[in-house]
C-alpha cells in the first residue's frame, strides 16, 4: 500500500487490519534496512497500538480519527516522549525526550502509529545525510548514491516502501531536496503554519516540519493533521494571518529563467522544460520572470542559518543534555564535551554563526543578511502579483554519489533553489517531473512550486491535478 488513502480504504472495508500494515512495515525495515540504514531506532511497541486499532475498526469503521493505524516514521530531531532523540549527533546519543513534539502529539491523536525514528544529517545540517553521527543513509533508487539531506532516512523509509509517510524537517531544502532525490512528494509550509515545539531547533526562523509522502493528497492531509496555531509556540500562525490565497482552473506558473542557468544539470533542466510542456497542455500560463534577489540567497542563507545554529546549539553543553566529558573546570567541561560531541559540519557552522555574530562583523555580515532576506521578501511580494505560482527544479542535479560533495561549497549549492524559499517564509511543494539517466540508472527528479505567503491550500490544489491524477 504506498498510500495512506490506500490504507484507510483498505482499513474501513476491512481488507486488511492495521497489525497486518505495521506488522508489514517492521517486516520491509527487517529486510531492507541492514543496507539502506534509514532507521536509527525501530519501535516493535507499534504492533501493541496497532492491535488496538485493528478493534476500533471493527467496532467503529469509518467513524475512527482520519490516521488511525497508519505507520510512520519521525526523523529523529523530532521529540517524542519515552523515546531517544539524537538529531544523528553523538552528543545527544543517550538523550531521551521527555515530552511529545506538538506535531507528534497532534499524529498520535489523529492515530497514526509510530514505527521508529530516522537518520538524518547530524542536527539537520546537510543534503546526503553523510553527516550523521551514526553513518549515512543509502538511496534505495540507487544504493551508490545518497538519498539526500538532511531528511535522508525519512526519504529513503518511504522509498524502500517501509512506511506511506515519513515527517522531515526543512531548514533549507531538507524536506524537498531527498524527496527530489528519491522520488517522492515533500512539502515544505508557509512558515509559522506549524508548530516547532519539541523539534530540535537548527535555524529557528527557517525551520519547518512537513511531510514525505507518495502523493500530493497524502502530503495534505498530513500537512493538516499537523498544522494549527499552538501555544508553545509563539511564531505558529492562524489561517487569516495571511490574505486568502485562492485557488483557480488555470493558473499562471512564473519562471525565473535567468536563475537556472549556472550548475544546473542538462538533463534536469531538459525534465524541467518536459515538465512546462505538461503545464501548459494541461492549460495553465508559463512566464519567465525576474528574481535578481534570489541569487544571493545562498550567500544569505549561509550566514543567517549558521548565526542562529550557534546560538541553538549554545545549550549542548556538557550540562543540560546527554554527553558530558569531565574537565578540570566549568570551561574545560564545555570544551571537552563540544570537542568530542560535535562533527565537523556542525564544529563548521557554530564557528561561522559566531563570527558573523561577533561584534565587529555583526553589521557586516549578519545585519546585511537580513537585509537581503527582507528585500527577497519585498521582490517575492511584488512577482505574486503576476503569478500564481513559481516553478523551478527542486534541485540541480539528480541523486550525487557518495563522497562526491566532500567540498562543503559544492554541497550548498545543491540548496540553490530551496534556502530562498525559507529565508522568505513561502511555502514549497515538490514531487517527481521525471527521471534522468545516471550510469544506467533512472534517477528521479523533482519539480518544485513555490506560492505566496499561505499559498499552501492552492500548492495543494495544483498538486494533485498535475502529479496524483497523473500517477
Ligand atoms: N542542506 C541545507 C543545509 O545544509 C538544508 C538543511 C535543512 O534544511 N535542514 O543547511
Amino acid at each position: 500500500m504506498k498510500t495512506v488513502a490506500e490504507l484507510r480504504t483498505a482499513y474501513i472495508k476491512g481488507e486488511m487490519k492495521p497489525s497486518e500494515a505495521v506488522a508489514a512495515a517492521l517486516a520491509v525495515i527487517k529486510e531492507k534496512d541492514e543496507e539502506i540504514h534509514a532507521f536509527l531506532a525501530v519501535y516493535e511497541d507499534a504492533l501493541e497500538a496497532a492491535k488496538a486499532a485493528d478493534t476500533l475498526y471493527a467496532e467503529k469503521g469509518a467513524d475512527t480519527p482520519p490516521l488511525l493505524g497508519v505507520p510512520i516514521a519521525l526523523k529523529n530531531n523530532i521529540l517524542m516522549k519515552g523515546k531517544k532523540a539524537t538529531a544523528a549527533s553523538k552528543i545527544l546519543e543517550n538523550y531521551t525526550a521527555v515530552y511529545d513534539a506538538t506535531i507528534v502529539e497532534k499524529l498520535k491523536a489523529a492515530g497514526a502509529i509510530v514505527v521508529g525514528a530516522t537518520n538524518l544529517d547530524e542536527f539537520a545540517m546537510g543534503g546526503s545525510t553523510e553527516n550523521s553521527a551514526f553513518g549515512p543513509t543509502k538511496n534505495p533508487v540507487d544504493t551508490t548514491r545518497v538519498p539526500g539531506g538532511s531528511s535522508g532516512g525519512s526519504a529513503a523509509a518511504v522509498a524502500m516502501g517501509a512506511v506511506p509517510v515519513a515527517l522531515g524537517t526543512d531548514t533549507g531544502g531538507s524536506i524537498r531536496q531527498p524527496a527530489s532525490y528519491c522520488g517522492l512528494v515533500g512539502f515544505k509550509p508557509t512558515y509559522g503554519a506549524v508548530s516547532r515545539y519539541g523539534l530540535i531547533a537548527m535555524g529557528s526562523s527557517l525551520d519547518q516540519a512537513g511531510p514525505l509522502t507518495n502523493s500530493v493528497a497524502d502530503a495534505e492531509l498530513i500537512h493538516h493533521t499537523i498544522a494549527g496555531l499552538d501555544k508553545m509556540d509563539a511564531t505558529t500562525i492562524t489561517d487569516d494571518t495571511y490574505p486568502a490565497v485562492t485557488t483557480k482552473d488555470a493558473y499562471t506558473f512564473g519562471v525565473p529563467r535567468h536563475f537556472l542557468k549556472e550548475g544546473v544539470d542538462a538533463s534536469v533542466l531538459e525534465a524541467f522544460e518536459q515538465h512546462i510542456a505538461v503545464l501548459t497542455a494541461a492549460g495553465h500560463k508559463v512566464v519567465d520572470i525576474e528574481l535578481p534577489l534570489f541569487e544571493k540567497g545562498l550567500a544569505a542563507y549561509y550566514i543567517v542559518m549558521p548565526a542562529e545554529v550557534s546560538s541553538n546549539l549554545a545549550r549542548y553543553d556538557g550540562i543540560r543534555y546527554g554527553l558530558s566529558v569531565e574537565g578540570d573546570n566549568l570551561l574545560d567541561v564545555y570544551e571537552k564535551t563540544r570537542a568530542e560531541g560535535l562533527g565537523a559540519e556542525v564544529k563548521r557552522r557554530v564557528l561561522l554563526g559566531t563570527y558573523v555574530l561577533s561584534s565587529g562583523y555583526y553589521d557586516a555580515y549578519y545585519g546585511k543578511a537580513e537585509l537581503v532576506r527582507k528585500q527577497m521578501r519585498q521582490e517575492l511580494d511584488e512577482v505574486f502579483k503576476t503569478v500564481d505560482i513559481i516553478l523551478t527544479p527542486t534541485a540541480p542535479t539528480p541523486a550525487f554519489k557518495f563522497g562526491s560533495n566532500e567540498d562543503p561549497l559544492a554541497m550548498y549549492k545543491q540548496d540553490i533553489f530551496t534556502v530562498p524559499v525559507n529565508l522568505t517564509g513561502v511555502p514549497a511543494l515538490t514531487f517527481p517531473m521525471g527521471t534522468v539517466e545516471g550510469e544506467g540508472k533512472q534517477l528521479p527528479v523533482g519539480v518544485q512550486y513555490i506560492g505566496p505567503h499561505g499559498g499552501d491550500a492552492r500548492l495543494f490544489h495544483i498538486g494533485k491535478a498535475i502529479y496524483d491524477e497523473r500517477t
